[in-house]
């Protein structure tokens, strides 16, 4: 989330921690899909939930390309996100015919955190409620923590917050790039180490080897 966006026009204005409790609980979405419908290329995949796509569906980046997710550009970034179907009502390729997320289990981090956003902020992440998003007007409260249901927390928001701050660090090098081979080739560098190659089987083994290989990365790209 970008400070420059209002967060009291967009939230309830509360930060929340990862042990404070917010009304994000809809009964578990029973019978509303909303949130998987419509919407375009707004879920963007990190490597870890790419990650978690290759290891549940037993299945690689070319694969995926054909028909899970998608490719687009986010300040001169590519980045991957859910794909859609085409159809006028478009939603999610993993909206099953009832209506329920079909990779519920290794379903992307922005699907677990909804209706919450994450502000980093110096200390670490924030969570925010987001309103206007979910139809539910009756949830009830649930501890950040236990609604965002990630096995090893620290291990994942140290991550975030590092891929988070190497994004921006990218964001830079190409808007300074002053030719655009050097922009393509750093986007076809980072899309191949962050995303088509293998990070191993487990969430463990993910979290080693991104941090290898984003020192590996910043020396390349930064000396
Ligand atoms: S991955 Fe699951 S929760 Fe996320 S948009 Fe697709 S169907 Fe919905
Ligand atoms: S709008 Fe609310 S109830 Fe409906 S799918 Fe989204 S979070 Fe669940």
């Amino acid at each position: 989330m970008e400070r420059q966006v209002d967060l009291m026009e967009i939230s309830d204005g509360k930060l929340y921690g990862l042990n404070d409790m917010v009304k994000a609980c809809a009964n578990n979405c029973d019978g509303c899909s909303a949130c998987c419908h419509g919407r375009g290329d707004t879920i963007t995949l990190d490597p870890l939930d790419v990650h978690h796509l290759k290891t549940g569906l037993q299945t690689g980046f070319e694969q995926l390309m054909t028909g899970g997710i998608s490719l687009g550009v986010v300040n001169g970034i590519i980045r991957p996100s859910m794909m859609m179907t085409e159809e006028e009502d478009s939603k999610c390729i993993f909206l099953n015919a009832q209506g329920r997320c079909g990779i519920h289990s290794f379903r992307p981090g922005l699907c677990r955190l909804f209706p919450l956003g994450r502000v980093y902020e110096e200390d670490g992440i924030k969570y925010i409620l987001l309103t206007g998003e979910c139809v539910r007007e009756n949830r009830t409260k649930v501890k950040v923590r236990k609604w965002i249901d990630m096995p090893d927390m620290d291990a994942y928001e140290k991550f975030l917050i590092e891929w988070h701050d190497f994004l921006k660090e990218i964001e830079a090098a190409v808007t300074d790039a002053k030719d655009d081979t050097f922009a393509k080739n750093l986007n076809m560098y980072v899309l191949r180490k962050f995303y088509v190659e293998n990070f191993g089987e487990t969430e463990e083994q993910f979290y080693l080897v991104f941090a290898q290989r984003l020192l590996e990365a910043r020396k390349i790209i930064f000396g």
